[in-house]
This record gives C-alpha cells, sequence and structure tokens, in this order.
C-alpha cells in the first residue's frame, strides 16, 4: 500500500485520543469511519470535535463551511463491519490487553491483508499486539499524544515484526496529518514514559519523603528544568491511575526495582485521589 491509497481512515474508538485522532486525520481531508462499542459514545465524541472545531472558527482559523466539511468527512458507527472498506485503522480503544486482543483478532478476520493496523497504545507490547494477528508485519505502533490537535509528535513504535515499508508509509502518514513522527523500537513505556514516569515517580517519592511541598517540587522543576508543567500537575493531568498503571507496567516488565511506584501513589489511587477527572490529586480542583 503507498500513501496514495490511503483515502479512508478507521479509527477504533471515539473517547480522549480517538476523537482527536479523528478529527486530525478529517481535518488533514481524509474519509473518517469513527468506531466506539454504542453509538452513545460515538456520538459524545463527534460532539468534542465540533466543540475544538468551533474553537478554530471563532479564532477565524477556519470557516463554518470548513467545519462543516470536516464534520461531514467523519461517519460514526457501533458496528465493527462498518470499518471494513478503511485502508488504515487507528486502535485506540481502552487500554486493556484482553480487549485489545478480541478487537485486533476482529480487525484481522474483517480487513484485507494489506490494511495495516496501528494501535495508540501507552503501555502494551505493540510486538505482542502484533501477534494477535495473522499480519504482524502490518502491525505498528502510533503513539499520539494528548490533546491530540495540539501536540505535535507521534512516537512511531516498531513492533519486531513491523516491515520497514509500514514504519515508511506510517511516517508519511504522520507527516500528512500535520504531525512530527519519531521511529523507535519497541520497548515497554516506549520513550515518553519511560523518561517520563520515573521522574513523576521520583517527585511523588520527594513529596512522600518529606523533602518539599507539592508546589515548592513543581515550581522547583518549572523553573529550575524549564518545564512548562511541574511534574504532580502534570500527573494529576494525566491522571494518578493512569500513571500509576504505566510505572506498574515497565516495573513488573523490566523486573528493575527503579520503577516501583512510590507507596504515596498506590495509596492517593487506592482513595479515588486520581488528579484533575476525580477533583483531586496532588492539587484540589473541586473549585
Ligand atoms: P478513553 O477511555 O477516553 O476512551 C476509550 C474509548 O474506547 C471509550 O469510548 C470506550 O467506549 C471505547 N471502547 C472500548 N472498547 C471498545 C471496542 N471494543 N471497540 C471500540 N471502542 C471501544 O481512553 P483514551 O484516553 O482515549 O485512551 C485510548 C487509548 O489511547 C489507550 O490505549 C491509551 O493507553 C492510549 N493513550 C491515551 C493517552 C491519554 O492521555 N489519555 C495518551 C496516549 C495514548
Amino acid at each position: 500500500m503507498k500513501l496514495e491509497d490511503i483515502k479512508k481512515i478507521g479509527v477504533v474508538g471515539a473517547g480522549t485520543m480517538g476523537n482527536g485522532i479523528a478529527q486530525v486525520c478529517a481535518m488533514a481531508g481524509y474519509e473518517v469511519v469513527m468506531r466506539d462499542i454504542s453509538m452513545e459514545f460515538a456520538q459524545k465524541g463527534l460532539n468534542t470535535i465540533s466543540k475544538n472545531l468551533d474553537r478554530l472558527v471563532k479564532k477565524d482559523k477556519l470557516s463554518a463551511e470548513g467545519k462543516e466539511e470536516i464534520l461531514n468527512r467523519i461517519t460514526l458507527t457501533e458496528k465493527l463491519e462498518d470499518l471494513a472498506g478503511v485502508d488504515f485503522v487507528v486502535e485506540a480503544a481502552t487500554e486493556n490487553v484482553e480487549i485489545k486482543e478480541q478487537i485486533f483478532k476482529d480487525l484481522d478476520n474483517l480487513m484485507p491483508s494489506e490494511v495495516i493496523l496501528s494501535s495508540n497504545t501507552s503501555s502494551i507490547s505493540i510486538t505482542k499486539i502484533a501477534a494477535f494477528t495473522n499480519r504482524p508485519n502490518q502491525v505498528i505502533g502510533m503513539h499520539f499524544m494528548n490533546p491530540v490537535p495540539v501536540m505535535k509528535l507521534i512516537e512511531v513504535i516498531e513492533g519486531l515484526q513491523t516491515s520497514k515499508e509500514v514504519t515508511d508509509l506510517v511516517v508519511a502518514l504522520s507527516e500528512k496529518i500535520g504531525k512530527v513522527p519519531v521511529v523507535i523500537k519497541d520497548s515497554p513505556g516506549f520513550v515518553s514514559n519511560r523518561v517520563l514516569m520515573p521522574m513523576i515517580n521520583e517527585a511523588i517519592f520527594a513529596l512522600y519523603e518529606g523533602v518539599g511541598s507539592p508546589e515548592a517540587i513543581d515550581t522547583i522543576m518549572k523553573l529550575g528544568a524549564n518545564h512548562p508543567m511541574g511534574p504532580l500537575a502534570l500527573a494529576d493531568l494525566i491522571g494518578l491511575d493512569t500513571c500509576l498503571f504505566i510505572l506498574q507496567v515497565m516495573y513488573d516488565s523490566f523486573n528493575d526495582p527503579k520503577y516501583r511506584p512510590c507507596p504515596l501513589l498506590v495509596k492517593m489511587v487506592d482513595a479515588g485521589y486520581l488528579g484533575r477527572k476525580s477533583g483531586k490529586g496532588f492539587y484540589d480542583y473541586s473549585k
């Protein structure tokens, strides 16, 4: 398959990441079929896209007709079969290995053999996902960053069996949708989370040991390392449950104590303090 052969893109999952991916693909001129497990979830994803585009219209970066054209390129469905006609798939469903296994087995049965199946997983091995299919050389990671319409990076992750042609095509497609692809090999946490999560974890250890307040730790990293946001505020934004999950995956995969999640992080997740989404994390968001 060549870049010109890709006309229609299937997005599996219409949540935080899926609707952002559908938006950037439709904005680049692609027809998009966005699938979730119910029409209600799919419609919710489309509403988010519509609101995002409204913001661009308000800023005069997009015309009202342009917005309608983008929305008209997106079809919603709850049926997997409706993905049959797409030329490329980005999977952005819930981060759960059993769910991804079912999706990739179903897609593999449904799609012609030349169709590339990519996954936006943050923590599951691309090699493992590829092995759920009979086309492991056609499976690759496309790790978009949140929020997708704003963040430029796509970590392009080659599984053990991913072919060079597939990587080259995904790099070209990533550029076509206005992103900056960086190719790496499959490894737990990839590069983004492998470097980011130990820093966040260390910041939590510093808090746990009473070295400094959340404000002190975050201000030091903002002003001292020129980070736009401190590690504890960033953890609250990502979700403390997600941070714990990714650290646990790296800890188990590498079998290395350097990834041991801080006991305070575990305790906060147990208490339901998940960050912004629950109203409380290292900071209070209730007001
Ligand atoms: P989310 O919970 O916001 O959305 C997931 C969506 O997938 C839900 O709407 C759910 O109904 C749907 N879904 C579940 N099973 C499905 C199925 N079988 N078919 C179709 N849809 C199904 O999650 P999210 O944050 O968008 O994460 C999606 C993926 O992106 C995960 O693999 C995650 O690791 C990855 N990711 C997330 C972020 C982030 O910051 N949120 C960043 C990078 C990558």
